[in-house]
């Protein structure tokens, strides 16, 4: 379910205040990368999404927690800076807001960063007449920089209750939670401390109270002063368009309330404030009331405001020759790690399997289970999930962790800021390089995380491109075809080396290739401006280990694995069936094969591989065992585990280095696996943009595999 959708169910789901014994919903709202979603899991024990950079969560959670007989239902609304807003998603979390269905609201605001989180603060307090929570987290960190916050002065001068919290260690939750039973009780309130200056204050009245007067009893979750301010800034916007609607608004009303507006902001433009200059002013009066609210309850010791380290690393992560030179270190690392260390428990598991698979396929005997059945379950469905596990699951162990480490140590968005410049020559926009990194773990993955990208022309164009970037499944192709042709001659320790250099060159292929498909639909079918955005950069934190594991273990592998093995369990027994059903004395494989053989040809590999590369669409970790299972003519995945067998048998079937490379080169570039393909349908909602990010790569692929195989037949070498 889409946050729009789990956001719409919401706003359904109640409309009067809770009757005693009845669930409140609490909302939590605020900017993001202030800890919000560590403060949901605390609350409700749930296992939300935490990472280290602003703009991850897409989607709103909900969980529960009673508190003094209470029973309250907390709804985690994706994090915004203001309450203007920019995407789908922050609109309808918006509209939940606004349609009142939430009984009190808990704003976090990072302590470190007082500011801006009590501007947003002031802003809700603006748009809701319900209780709200101020929660001041990150008290440690702030703490840490000489940073004091005075709750009780603060408490005192917003008039609503704060607590301080330390989120990541459950410090001040208790008392949150004690707040927020108590403010869901009901009850409105009053206060609205941010004021503008006398004109702008003169007009919203005069707006506020005509628009009271045709709310009437149906008045939203949002208050009449709010509404005339956005009334004043902008009566087309759709935000205004959906607040009237949410209150059922006559037409005659509406046409009423737009021409007082119109009449309002022409008094204001003849006093020299017109469209532009009045949002200013309003955003920045915002501001200076933060301001002078924070200057009287935050006290700073001077000497320590930021770490003299953070700014240097941060110098060095974003420098222009360190900074790249430190992300390529960097994934050359990532990947060295992850080649060498998942090589044994690949070996392992396969035995593991290996070994079980004759008591699996003995107990079916007893049970009496047809020859033809029982090879359609072990050979087809138990060998190719199997062979998917053992293969996929240790270098997604590695890797995942890996990269959730540096994700929670604020790395992540400093990688965003290095390639933010070539993305933006490409007419895409820097956050793309956040979703390309989500899809070296996984491309469904990462075209999720493309819901991070406000603009939709930019968003279409992360989505399409993010198949160029090979996602885990595609790693361990890579790696075996590497060590067998590339660095089987190099005695280690240097192969495995030499063998991450070589797989990082390739990566940067793709990424180049996805940074060249972007260019080239910005210049073609999506055409367009680069639009601006603020990327923050996050304070480095030390990464809670214990945490990272379990959370890229649980939310990342094990999701990962799962959804891989759900589309080879049935693709086990489809290709089985290719393999042993025979039309004219031939295999269905063997017929498909011979007939692809002249493409392969073209494309420097051969019928045999093209075959397992379209057979590989559910998961692309079975290609290498179907080209093995083809080039022995046997009915069923087998002989993978000697390196040095499947590099005879290759050599065997006219395979050289060329040939190799090609294949590597097709894996890097060609269609995105199925359970991408239908996340790309589900994000786009448009079976024209699927078909397009399959055509993109695989037109791509084609491109350079024909040309990578003329030059090799010209050298020789194929
Ligand atoms: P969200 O974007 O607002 O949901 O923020 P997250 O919950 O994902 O937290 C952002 C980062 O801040 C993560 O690395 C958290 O581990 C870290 N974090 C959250 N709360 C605290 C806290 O109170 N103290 C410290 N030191 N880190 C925190």
């Amino acid at each position: 379910m889409s946050v729009t959708d789990k956001v719409k169910s919401l706003l359904r789901h109640r409309a009067a205040s809770p009757a005693p014994g009845q669930e409140a919903v609490i909302a939590l709202a605020g900017n993001p990368n202030v800890g919000k979603s560590t403060v949901f899991n605390r609350l409700t024990g749930l296992k939300q999404h935490t990472g280290n950079w602003p703009g991850k969560t897409v989607d709103a959670a909900e969980g529960f927690f009673e508190r003094d007989g209470r029973r309250l239902r907390v709804v985690d609304i994706p994090g915004m800076y203001s309450l203007t807003p920019r995407s789908p998603e922050e609109q309808t979390a918006v509209e939940f807001l606004c349609a009142g269905r939430a009984d009190a609201v808990a704003v976090v605001c990072d302590a470190g960063c007082l500011v801006r989180g009590i501007s947003f603060v002031l802003e809700m307090a603006e748009l809701t007449d319900r209780p709200i929570i101020v929660c001041v987290n990150l008290i440690d960190e702030a703490g840490r920089r000489g940073i004091r916050v005075d709750t009780g002065r603060l408490s005192a001068l917003l008039g609503m209750p704060v607590v301080a919290s330390s989120a990541a260690s459950g410090k001040g939750l208790g008392e949150l939670a004690a707040c927020m039973a108590k403010a869901s009780a009901g009850g409105r309130r009053r206060n609205c401390p941010a004021t503008y200056p006398l004109p702008v204050e003169e007009k919203l009245r005069r707006l506020a109270s005509a628009v009271a007067a045709c709310a009437g009893k149906n008045a939203p979750g949002v208050r009449p002063r709010f509404f005339a301010l956005k009334l004043l800034q902008d009566d087309s916007d759709p935000f205004v368009r959906s607040i009237a609607d949410a209150s059922g608004m006559a037409p005659e009303m509406r046409e009423r309330l737009r021409s007082l507006a119109r009449e309002c902001r022409e008094e204001l433009a003849a006093g020299g404030l017109d469209g532009g200059k009045l949002t200013a002013t309003v955003i920045s009066r915002r501001m200076i009331t933060a301001g002078a609210i924070c200057e009287q309850c935050v006290s700073k010791d001077s000497g320590r405001q930021r770490a003299v380290s953070d700014v240097r690393l941060d110098r060095f992560f974003t420098g222009r020759v360190s900074g790249r030179l430190c992300m390529l270190l960097l994934l050359c690392l990532v990947f060295w790690l992850t080649i060498v260390g998942a090589n044994y428990p690949s070996e392992w598991l396969s035995g593991v399997f290996g070994r079980l698979e004759p008591a699996l396929r003995s107990r079916l005997d007893g049970w009496g289970m047809s020859s033809f059945a029982r090879g359609l379950l072990v050979d087809g469905v138990y060998r190719v999930l199997t062979r998917i596990i053992a293969v996929m699951l240790p270098p997604m162990a590695i890797f995942f962790p890996l990269f959730t480490l540096l994700e929670d140590a604020g790395y992540l968005p400093r990688a965003a800021f290095n390639l933010d410049a070539s993305l933006c020559r490409c007419g895409a926009c820097g956050k793309q390089a956040l979703t390309t990194c989500m899809g070296f773990g996984c491309n469904a993955v990462g075209v999720t995380g493309c819901r991070i990208i406000d603009s939709p022309r930019e968003r279409l164009i992360a989505i399409l491109t993010n198949s160029f970037i090979p996602c885990n499944g595609r790693f361990p192709m890579l790696t075996a075809l590497i060590a067998l042709f590339l660095t089987g001659s190099v005695a280690p320790p240097l192969d495995s080396l030499l063998g991450a250099a070589l797989l990082t060159g390739l990566i940067c292929l793709g990424l180049a290739a996805s940074f060249g498909a972007s260019k080239l639909l910005s210049l073609t079918l999506l055409r367009g401006e680069p639009s601006s955005f603020a990327l923050e950069l996050p304070p480095f934190r030390k990464p809670r280990i214990g945490s990272v594991i379990v959370r890229s273990m649980l939310d990342r592998t094990l999701f990962v694995l799962g959804r891989a093995a759900a589309v080879a369990a049935p693709a086990g027994a489809v290709i089985w069936l290719t393999a042993n059903v025979r039309a004219g004395g031939e295999s269905i494989l063997s017929v498909i094969c011979r007939f692809l053989e002249p493409a392969g040809q073209l494309l420097g590999m051969d019928g045999v591989i093209l075959t397992a590369f379209l057979l590989g669409l559910p998961a692309n970790e079975i290609v290498i065992p179907l080209i093995i299972m083809a080039y022995m003519a046997q009915g069923s995945l087998n002989g993978l585990n000697d390196a040095g067998a499947v590099h005879s048998l290759l050599l065997a079937n006219g395979w050289t280095v060329g040939r190799a490379v090609c294949v590597m080169l097709f894996t890097l570039m060609h269609w995105p696996c199925a359970t991408t393909c239908v996340t790309i349908f589900r994000e786009t909602r448009s079976l024209k943009w699927t078909a397009l990010a399959v055509l993109i790569p695989t037109a791509a692929g084609c491109a350079v595999c024909a040309a990578a195989a003329a030059l090799f037949r010209m050298a020789g070498m194929m």
